[in-house]
């Protein structure tokens, strides 16, 4: 198929004579209906305001600029952090007739001259570039005289050091209102940290944007924290019910993430490995295979995923605790983008505590910043080990209130019971203070349980009244009991004592029992999953005849997709797809019908996939 002809030239008749947002999102993009805030945030920017849009991943932050960009005169400029995904979404733009270029170093010298002759005959509606090019001295001279629609900044949170991603050169963008006076601005990100939406609004200069803001909340993810016991062992439990899916694995270190993907493909799941001490051709590689394949898990660092637009993530697994609740709602957030059911589901246990509390004092930040990292630690420990709705705890975090009872969190699905602990609490807390605070979990309990051995022979710890005193409770029920202390604040991990535990604030309260203390029971390994495993996979197929149909209609779009070379996703999105095989259009006008239809795609695939529809005719 030769692609050259569709570049640049969508006219004024797909957009109709009247370029209105709503006539937009219909024609072009075949949706019905504006969804959320996003005929608010359109209209405020197609006036000419500025704007900061913090929506969560999936809400649809794309279309609050694409489609001002467009009912505007002139070009819009997107600012966009990797250029490996511009590229993707400028195909995407282009799949639904929009005129739209990247200008960025990947570039040939002859596509380069193509955008510079589009930009300068006004035949460019969106134009995608990275940070640092926006504000060197040569991309006013590319510009030229040409009108400037908007400046759309994707990504916003990578301006702050706050955020999880930062790009210093997004600093430099606070300037854009210096350089172009009157051009309005509006800034999206998926960041629900209110401090790092501040500091956004603080380095672009936004500070008399209008904010558009919904609920974080992301119902079609379901959570799901489980203890570590045999984390491969549960791993595999957990990818049993995604079978055909696409997912994340993050691992904190760059040897486990090879490790575990070698080992995945051992137990017959694809596995691909991402990390940033790669070489980068592989690294392109794999990540050029997740997006386009179906079935993929590619188990990576927290170095891959920003900006991912994957659709079809369908779950995210970790088997390392996050260093906040900030990251793990972003890394948990690129599953479901597409508003589907996905899961998302955690191993972890005290060493990940020590580890990453390690990680924070040896770090290079200073002592401000080490206090706020600490907390923020301890913040989603204590997701990690309540005994409530998950979803309302996350949420909570970020200052949002949810009911509870979500239904689609582990503790929601199979409450959770708890025990009143205050005399272990005690026991657990005494065998700290009374071997001098200076012992990690493991001898602690050692001495809890009253097993003899070297060390507790040589601190001389058998012959106190602590030792042997917890006989009655199992090794692997202190273990959560310290976590849990750890959890309430009610011990804390000297990480330059090698991670000897030590008595917070709060301890004394419980010693004198002015404080009563419950846990949470952890569910016996043998309990765990098995249920929710056999309905991730009941969930993720279509019933019978609309399946056959459905698994036919993924094929045509893996075919189509790879003679374009573009990820599957740019062709239809599954819920599209879902719709065709459920809903069974016959003509065009009822493929227009369908979420997803515009003009563009019609022309371009309507007669491939109405024959595939016809052809599963019963
Ligand atoms: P975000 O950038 O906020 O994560 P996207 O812009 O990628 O979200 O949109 C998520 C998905 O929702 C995409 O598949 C997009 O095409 C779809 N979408 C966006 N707006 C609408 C709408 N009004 N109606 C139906 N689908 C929509
Ligand atoms: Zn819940």
């Amino acid at each position: 198929m030769d692609r050259g002809d569709t570049a640049f030239s969508a006219g004024d008749a797909l957009f109709g004579a009247e370029r209105t947002p709503l006539g937009i999102l219909n024609r072009v993009y075949g949706y019905p209906a504006f969804r959320g805030k996003q005929q608010q945030v359109v209209e405020h920017v197609v006036a000419g305001g500025d704007a900061l849009v913090l929506f969560p991943t999936g809400a649809g932050k794309s279309v609050c600029f694409q489609i001002p960009a467009l009912c505007r005169d002139g070009l819009g400029i997107v600012v966009s952090p990797l250029i490996a995904l511009m590229r993707d979404q400028v195909e995407a733009m282009k799949q639904l007739g929009i005129r739209a270029a990247a200008l960025n170093s990947s570039l040939t010298r002859e596509e380069y001259v193509e955008v510079r002759r589009a930009i300068s005959s006004g035949n460019l509606d969106l134009l995608y570039v990275t940070p640092e090019r926006i504000l060197m001295e040569g991309f006013r001279d590319i510009i030229g005289n040409s009108k400037i629609a908007l400046f759309a900044i994707d990504e916003a949170h990578c301006v702050s050091q706050w955020g999880h991603d930062f790009r210093p050169e997004y600093r430099e963008l606070g300037k854009l209102a210096e350089h172009y006076p009157g051009v309005p601005r509006i800034a999206l990100t998926a960041t629900a940290d209110p401090h790092t939406r501040d500091d956004i609004a603080a380095r672009l200069g936004l500070n008399n944007a209008e904010i558009f803001t919904t609920s974080f909340d992301r119902p079609n993810i379901s959570y799901e924290i489980v203890e570590r016991d045999q984390p491969r062992q549960q791993l595999l439990r957990f990818l049993s019910g995604h079978k055909g899916n696409s997912g994340i694995v993050y691992c904190l270190s760059r040897a486990k993430v090879e490790d575990t993907a070698e080992w995945l493909n051992t137990q017959g799941i694809r596995a691909l490995a991402y990390h940033a001490g790669m070489e980068r051709a592989v690294r392109d590689a794999n990540q050029d295979a997740f997006l386009k394949e179906e079935d993929l898990c590619l188990v990576a660092t927290v170095a891959f995923g920003m900006g991912i637009d994957k659709p079809n993530v369908r779950y995210v697994a970790h088997l390392d605790l996050p260093g906040s609740v900030e990251a793990y709602y972003q890394e948990t957030g690129r599953a479901g983008r597409d508003g589907l059911p996905s899961e998302v589901w955690m191993a972890y246990g005290m060493a990940d505590v020590i580890q990453r509390g390690r990680m924070i004092d040896e770090g290079s930040a200073g002592d401000d910043i080490k206090r706020v990292e600490r907390s923020k630690l301890n913040a989603l420990l204590a997701i990690c080990e309540t005994a409530s709705c998950r979803r309302q705890a996350i949420l909570a975090h970020f200052g949002e209130s949810h009911g509870g009872n979500c239904g689609g969190c582990d503790t929601c699905l199979k409450p959770v019971e708890t025990w009143e602990g205050t005399d272990a609490a005690i026991k657990a807390l005494a065998a700290i203070y009374r071997t001098g605070e200076r012992f990690g979990t493991g001898h602690l309990i050692d001495v809890l349980l009253g097993n003899v051995n070297e060390k507790t022979e040589r601190f001389g710890h058998a012959e106190m009244p602590v030792f042997g005193a917890g006989k009655d409770i199992a090794s692997r029920t202190w273990q959560s009991v310290y976590r849990q202390l750890l959890a309430m604040g009610l011990v804390r991990v000297d990480h330059a004592a090698f991670g000897a535990l030590k008595l917070d604030e709060g301890a004394r309260a419980v010693f004198k029992r002015e404080r009563e203390v419950f846990f949470r029971k952890d569910r016996p390994a043998s309990e765990r999953r098995t249920k929710k495993a056999a309905q991730g996979e009941r969930r993720s197929a279509l019933a019978g005849g609309d399946g056959v149909l459905f698994d036919a209609l993924r094929a045509e779009r893996t075919s189509i997709a790879k003679s374009l070379g573009v990820p599957p996703y740019v062709v239809f999105p599954d819920t599209t797809l879902i719709a065709f095989a459920t809903e069974r259009p016959r003509t065009s006008k009822e493929l227009l019908g369908i979420s997803g239809v515009g003009q563009s795609k019609l022309e371009r695939y309507g007669g491939a996939f109405l024959d595939v529809i016809l052809s599963h005719d019963d």
